[in-house]
């Protein structure tokens, strides 16, 4: 399928696909603190009964599925510690302490809780895992801010092109003066479906009937002997040793094309093996870029969408909460808020005001406020209608009444 990238990870036999430029907005915009809240309030719970139930740690890991098809790909490998990830995180923030501080406060583990916590950051300790979670905030800033400089009032697809550019070779300057090279940082190979590393597996079937055919030639041959730490240099050496032994395969004929073709299923174009979520993110760029889209900021909700020929206002035409698009609300001249909702608004955000110290404390009140507030934005930008506003209102009055009538 057109704008799809195929790719693979180190631990399963699947090839994923992800959408351009439709991942790439999904992520910049996806609610992680969602997530956050539960897996925070899991931490919450588990430090103080001690024990740490996997299966719902997974139920709130798993949350994290639609934010990226790569996330979703590597929930069960790399992701997998995620919640114990956002937990540490959390602690370290709250309490103002550094990963090693909080490693030597649960050097002998007790509980359950303490024992998950003490080895994720032993693992840290000895680089074999990063905090994950961390990580993948800093990927959604970093999309975000990719995404601003590359597109924010540009007017064509050359100075995007221009702009990408230099925001690449920034990130490359920095890298050879921190001391970074391509082993650091990891890069995106490609191959075709049948050099895939795992593709013998992939292809098992077919790799099968394959290995019949050159059984004999096979038979007498030794494992070859790579050395351990392969070096660039070596690897045509190493490959025309293996060809050796295909030197006299034929192609199949004719009449044979059905069968094998049909054993190879869908023969994908192109398939990556990313080193780590940032060059997919980088690749995806990439391809937005040469298949010449050019990606616009809506003036009304802020969001990403692909500009066309057809059209060339400044609103988006992603179907909101209420069921329009920003391009129909600019037409039709209607205030997101109605003018009678917006006066309930501020009479009963006075109401609540005044009774801080009463029934309400300073702190619920401030959370209430910006609840209200968020929501007054959200209608505003089309993420929620005037319909939950209003449900909010009567929330809060319903409330209230209630503890003045216990009173
Ligand atoms: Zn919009």
């Amino acid at each position: 399928m057109a704008n799809e990238i195929n790719f693979v990870n180190d631990v399963t036999n699947t090839i994923y696909k992800t959408q351009f430029p439709q991942a790439i907005i999904k992520f910049a915009e996806f609610d992680l603190s969602f997530f956050m809240g539960q897996a925070i309030e899991f931490g919450e719970k588990a430090s103080e009964s001690g024990k740490y139930p996997l299966k719902e740690s997974y139920i709130i890991r798993d949350l994290l599925k639609k934010a990226h098809p790569y996330i979703a790909a590597n929930l069960s490998g790399k992701y997998d510690k995620i919640v114990v990830d956002c937990i540490i995180e959390n602690i370290c923030r709250t309490q103002e302490i550094t990963e090693s501080s909080l490693w030597n406060k649960h050097i002998s583990p007790k509980t359950e809780f303490d024992k998950m916590i003490f080895t994720r950051l032993s693992e840290y300790k000895c680089n074999r895992a990063a905090n994950e979670w961390l990580d993948i905030v800093r990927l959604q800033e970093y999309t975000r801010n990719k995404l601003n400089f590359i597109f924010q009032g540009t007017k064509n697809i050359d100075d995007a092109h221009i702009k990408k550019n230099y925001f690449d070779l920034t990130f490359s300057v920095i890298a050879r003066e921190r001391g970074c090279s391509d082993k650091d940082l990891g890069k995106i190979s490609s191959y075709n479906k049948s050099l895939l590393p795992n593709s013998v597996f992939m292809i098992s079937r077919m790799s099968k009937e394959i290995y019949k055919s050159i059984n004999t030639e096979l038979e007498d041959a030794k494992l070859l002997k790579t050395p351990k730490f392969p070096v660039d240099r070596l690897h045509d050496q190493i490959s025309m040793d293996i060809y050796s032994y295909m030197r006299r395969l034929s192609p199949p004929i004719d009449t044979e094309l059905g069968w094998i073709r049909s054993m190879f299923g869908e023969i994908e174009d192109t398939i990556y093996k990313p080193a780590g979520f940032k060059p997919l993110l980088d690749l995806e760029f990439d391809k937005i870029l040469s298949n010449n889209i050019l990606l616009k900021s809506c003036a009304r909700c802020e969001r990403y969408y692909e500009s066309s020929i057809n059209y060339d206002g400044e609103f988006c035409d992603i179907i909101g909460a209420d069921g329009k698009t920003c391009r129909e609300h600019s037409s039709d001249n209607e205030e997101p808020i109605p003018k009678e909702l917006d006066k309930r608004c501020e009479e009963i955000h006075s109401l609540v005001k005044r009774n801080i110290g009463k029934q309400i404390d300073e702190h619920e009140f401030k959370e209430w406020e910006q609840y209200l507030n968020s929501m007054k934005t959200n209608i505003e930008k089309n993420y929620a209608t005037p319909d939950e506003l209003e449900k909010f209102l009567e929330y809060t009055q319903r409330m209230y009444s209630q503890i003045t009538d216990q009173e």
